[in-house]
């Protein structure tokens, strides 16, 4: 065996932490009536192109089956959304340490306990959000620059997921400061930091929201993921964007096709 490099170690642990990452998610995927993930054996390793792309996840591993076999897989381009007056989704964020960290495929902040969002008053707590290049969901055919993805999960296991569009504009965004600045160029796990992050300072003023049920955009693909995009995007400036696109020039998955599911949107001309 050949003696590794320093950035395959990196790449190794980076990789590491995200099959754990994937691992805890496949566990919950079980609430969705999937089987359980034997954990001894690690997930295989799987990219945004080339032989282990996007269209090849499904082949990866029998684990990420449903990637290629679902019918109810994410992202997917929000049209002809139905205009109802739906409830608000109530964010109920707290300041956390911005525990960040470069999981080998996107940044990802883990939220500390004590965050949350109330949605049909179900509480679902917020784990932790990531970041896309460009955005994976589209908006009546329309790509944004970027997409935050906030990660939540129920007491019985289910996820809800908040995608925040990001558009680019020429102001530098004080509220993103502390993670575009310290973007972690080489993978590895989260680092203990004293910094602060108040994710309710991330969200747009108008959380007006389409919404429908999908899946996980990475592998495992697991189904059952409700989904809840805001159609107010912010902005973060060029310079913001490229700090990050310099790290993941591409990290969003393909849309997938929407079946027969139903979009509904949270409009205010429906109120
Ligand atoms: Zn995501």
């Amino acid at each position: 065996m050949k003696p590794m490099t320093r950035s395959t170690i990196l790449v190794i642990c980076g990789f590491l932490v995200f099959s754990m990452a994937l691992t805890a998610l496949s566990t919950m995927s079980i609430a969705y009536g999937q089987s359980a993930t034997p954990t001894a054996i690690p997930l295989p390793h799987w990219t945004y192109e080339g032989a282990e792309g996007p269209d090849k996840w499904g082949k990866l591993d029998d684990r990420f089956a449903v990637c290629a076999t679902g019918h109810a897989q994410s992202p997917i381009d929000l049209t002809k959304a139905q205009k109802l007056n739906l409830v608000d989704i109530k964010f109920n964020y707290k300041s956390s340490k911005l525990n960040i960290f470069n999981n080998g495929h996107t940044i990802q902040v883990n939220y500390d306990a004590g965050s949350s969002i109330i949605y049909n008053e179900i509480e679902y707590k917020l784990v932790q959000f990531h970041f896309h290049h460009p955005s994976e969901h589209t908006i009546d055919g329309k790509a944004f620059d970027m997409e935050l993805h906030f990660v939540h999960q129920n007491a019985s296991g289910d996820l809800a997921v908040v995608g925040v569009m990001i558009h680019q504009s020429d102001k530098d965004n004080a509220a993103y400061a502390s993670i575009f600045d310290n973007l972690p160029s080489a993978a590895g796990t989260p680092q203990a930091t004293t910094a602060m992050i108040d994710a309710a300072k991330l969200l747009p003023d108008v959380r007006l929201y389409d919404t429908y049920v999908g899946s996980l955009t990475t592998p495992p693909c697991s189904e059952g993921v409700r989904w809840l995009v805001l159609t107010t995007p912010i902005d973060l400036s060029a310079k913001q964007i490229e700090a990050f696109a310099k790290l993941f020039e591409g990290n969003a998955r393909p849309v997938q096709t929407i079946n027969s599911r139903d979009v509904l949107q949270d409009n205010v001309a429906a109120k």
